[in-house]
């Protein structure tokens, strides 16, 4: 890939900051500054948004399939999770290898503008995929699958978790409250019990939160994930946001996977707005939501030094979309597939308009030795692409393990 190169002339969101006109320069993967560079300059114009690439901090990638699972709406997660088993989905999900299982996650999220995922699943599962998939899958956590009597008893337990995390100085998450039973509405208080609350824990769902593990949480500076598309579906439930978020906490948005969230980040925001209007009659901001799937996140998985927002020295991760309204943070939560233009991940382009190919010289290189070789055109919504690896092998594969022509819309090819 080009060691140094500059994207020109449209908006630049930071998200922080706007900027008009703007120039980003890319050396070695990373920004080097908001400059045209000598050596290439990709002029786009005004009609295209940068942001920085997003982060998806909630999905189980080994649980990514269609169509979802569940007959709710349920008291707690668990009798959800014997729906899920009994499932013929689930069953017919598992004639597939779990590595095309992970690829098929990370293709998701790719095309909805993510190159970073918190997977939520134990090391041992996701350790032998993480290093071969075309995004980013966060290594450095410790987790619970929840803290209930009843749990499905990932990792090590609370208290060798969290003591890890902090030593590491590395995320505790788990899920936490997903229900209203006697059991899971005491998850504040078991986590207060095991003294694992702090700025390094990562709380997921907390549907079942009273005021009082709200101010729990605010206090203890502890870190908080709204996945509203798969409370709704399991629940008919979400957390009280607005109070969460009156509290000063810190919320980020996450998909959750596939068998019970909305298809892709770019629906669960959506999904969000339409939620937070229906129960508080009045609109979330977008400038906000943006927040939820950049910065707060990369604040959450103790990765802001190096990503969630565009700055010099970070990681050039970064997603250029096509503008929609005159404010560039709505036309990022309005944006669909087709609108997403380029995804670049540490200076590398993993996905975009077939126009880009060329400024990177994508399927122009014939050397054989780099691997510029490994992309394929895809259209998506009608519209041509270039997307790094090869999803149409990938569906190939599934369409040939499962026995019938299986349509994935969150991987529309
Ligand atoms: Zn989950």
């Amino acid at each position: 890939m080009k060691p140094e190169y500059s994207i020109s002339s449209l908006t630049v969101v930071t998200p922080d900051k706007i900027y008009d006109k703007a120039s980003l320069k890319v050396v070695n993967g990373k920004i080097s500054g908001f400059e045209a560079s000598d050596e290439v300059d990709i002029k786009l114009d005004d009609t295209y948004v940068m942001f920085p690439a997003l982060i998806n901090i909630h999905d189980h990638l080994f649980g990514t399939y269609y169509p979802k699972i569940g007959n709710g709406p349920y008291i707690c997660w668990l009798p959800w999770d014997y729906d899920l088993k009994s499932s013929p989905v689930y069953s017919e999900r598992n004639k597939n290898e779990p590595f095309d299982i992970y690829l098929l996650g990370s293709y998701k999220n790719l095309i909805s503008g993510v190159t970073t995922v918190q997977d939520h699943i134990p090391h041992k599962i996701n350790d032998p995929f993480i290093d071969k998939l075309p995004i980013r899958v966060i290594k450095d956590y410790t987790l619970s699958h929840e803290v209930s009597a009843y749990d499905l008893k990932w990792g090590d337990g609370v208290d060798i978790e969290y003591e890890r995390a902090i030593r590491k100085k590395i995320p505790y998450i788990t899920h936490i409250e997903e229900g209203f039973d006697v059991e899971s509405l005491r998850g504040i208080e078991i986590l207060e019990e095991h003294n694992a609350l702090s700025e390094y824990t990562i709380l997921i769902h907390g549907i079942g939160f009273s005021d009082e593990d709200i101010e729990t949480v605010a206090k203890y500076r502890a870190n908080f994930v709204w996945c509203p598309g798969s409370n709704m579906f399991m629940f008919n439930r979400t957390a009280k946001i607005k109070d969460i978020l009156d509290k000063g906490i810190n919320v980020s948005i996450g998909t959750d996977s596939p068998a019970t969230g909305e298809l892709n980040i770019l629906e669960e925001v959506k999904f969000a707005k339409k939620v937070y209007r229906n129960m508080y009659g009045e609109d979330l901001s977008d400038r906000v939501i943006v927040d939820m799937i950049t910065k707060n996140p990369s604040k959450a998985l103790k990765i802001d030094k190096i990503l969630g927002s565009l700055e010099e020295g970070k990681l050039a991760d970064i997603l250029i979309i096509k503008r929609k309204s005159d404010d560039p943070y709505s036309s990022l939560v309005s944006a669909e597939l087709q609108d997403i233009s380029l995804i670049i991940m540490e200076g590398k382009p993993l996905y975009g308009d077939l126009k880009f190919s060329e400024y990177f010289d994508i399927f122009n290189s014939d050397d054989g030795k780099n691997d510029d070789k490994n992309y394929e055109k895809i259209s998506i919504n009608g519209c041509d692409k270039f997307i790094v690896g090869s999803p149409k092998t990938l569906m190939k594969k599934i369409r040939k393990n499962v026995g019938y022509k299986k349509e994935i819309p969150f991987l529309p090819i």
